[in-house]
């Protein structure tokens, strides 16, 4: 699927893989950016001959183009986009079977949530919710039937680590895909793969895209059977992303590395405040030295990133402060280019909305 990773040598920087992998100039017209392959279906030289491309839920330059970016950024071997990050993450799910069970992350995104407790479980598919941070309560949860440990770092909204190479070893002693949802730190600040994980997957919604216009998800792969069967799963469903969203993704990869510098630098900026602010009670940034993980943040992660969860004290605290912002709109997903502030996704069954707050630049 790299293929056309050839002009990149060994050693291009992540910028310059951000940059250049998986583009070409378009062969029709030497267009230098990708064209937006807007069809449906392509003609056919004479019955069965084509030019690779049959019909646009299972091939699309735009979308294959934006696949082999985000391989080559994560460092995988192939990339699949989806309509949506829960797409991508239902994807996943499809590896698994009826009998199988699965070790998830305790605090991750309530979509995750949702997703695997109130539909996969109807196909008898179980799953533990297990601090990650914990690999030892990680390792006391494995059964026979478990096959997946599915973990997200730093967690949305509360920024709990998980320790990647360790859980990755533990993983593997067990014969377990470890999958790892890298859309709270991006692959600026981490590789999962680079510690050992099989799969990863991205709300591209967030960082990846960056400019808060398109909705959309993405898992890199690197083992052949996964590859193969979401190769034939992504086809058969048929959440793909779109061809307009799939450029709107690789606009927004090519200056991934600046973005993330800034929101590295903002980021903490803004956690020194905030926990020097005598309104607060505390703040979780893995980047501050109160952080009960930044041990393990300063080793695993190359900066840390825009998003913060703090703590007013009180629901009605949150309330007051976020209905007195003026210059961040309040929006209830992350708005990375707009709002410097933003209320966190949540699951209402399991989290009070409103008692996270974080900033997006
Ligand atoms: N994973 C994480 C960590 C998220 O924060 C989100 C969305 O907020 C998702 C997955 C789901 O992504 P999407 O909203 O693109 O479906």
């Amino acid at each position: 699927m790299l293929d056309k990773l050839d002009k990149l040598t060994v050693g291009a920087r992540f910028s310059t893989i951000c940059l250049h992998a998986g583009q070409e100039p378009d062969p029709s017209t030497g267009a230098i950016i990708t064209p937006i392959y807007q069809t449906s279906t392509y003609v056919q030289d004479e019955l069965g001959v084509h030019k690779g491309y049959e019909y646009a839920r299972t091939q699309n330059p735009t979308r294959f183009a934006l696949e082999r970016n985000i391989a080559a950024i994560e460092g995988g071997k192939a990339g699949f986009a989806f309509a949506s990050g829960m797409a991508a993450i239902g994807a996943i799910g499809t590896l698994l079977k009826a009998g199988d069970h699965v070790i998830v992350s305790k605090n991750t995104y309530g979509g995750t949530f949702r997703l695997f407790d109130k539909v996969l479980t109807r196909v008898a598919i179980s799953f533990s919710w297990v601090d990650t941070a914990d690999l030892e309560e990680v390792e006391r949860e494995i059964i026979p039937a478990t096959r997946m440990l599915f973990v997200e770092t730093p967690t949305n909204p509360v920024m709990r680590l998980t320790d990647l190479a360790g859980a990755a070893a533990l993983a593997h002693r067990h014969n377990l895909r470890l999958v790892v949802d890298n859309t709270f730190a991006s692959p600026y600040i981490h590789r999962p793969i680079e510690f050992g994980a099989d799969l990863v997957v991205h709300s591209t919604t967030k960082y990846l895209n960056g400019h808060s216009d398109s909705v959309g998800g993405v898992v890199v792969a690197t083992r052949d059977d996964d590859i193969e069967w979401l190769t034939f799963v992504q086809n058969a469903e048929g959440a793909i992303l779109s061809p307009f969203d799939s450029w709107l993704v690789l606009r927004g990869t090519k200056t991934l590395a600046l973005r993330m510098e800034r929101h590295n630098a903002n980021g903490l900026a803004m956690a020194q405040y905030l926990e020097a602010h005598p309104k607060v009670v505390r703040v979780n940034y893995p980047g501050l030295p109160s952080h009960p993980q930044h041990a393990l943040a300063r080793t695993q992660m190359r900066g840390f990133g825009g998003m913060i969860a703090f703590d007013v004290g009180s629901l009605e605290g949150a309330r007051r402060l976020l209905n007195s912002v003026r210059l961040c709109a309040l929006s209830q997903r992350e708005s990375r280019s707009r709002s410097p502030l933003s209320v966190s996704t949540a699951a209402p069954s399991r989290r009070a909305s409103f008692s996270h707050v974080v900033p997006a630049r």
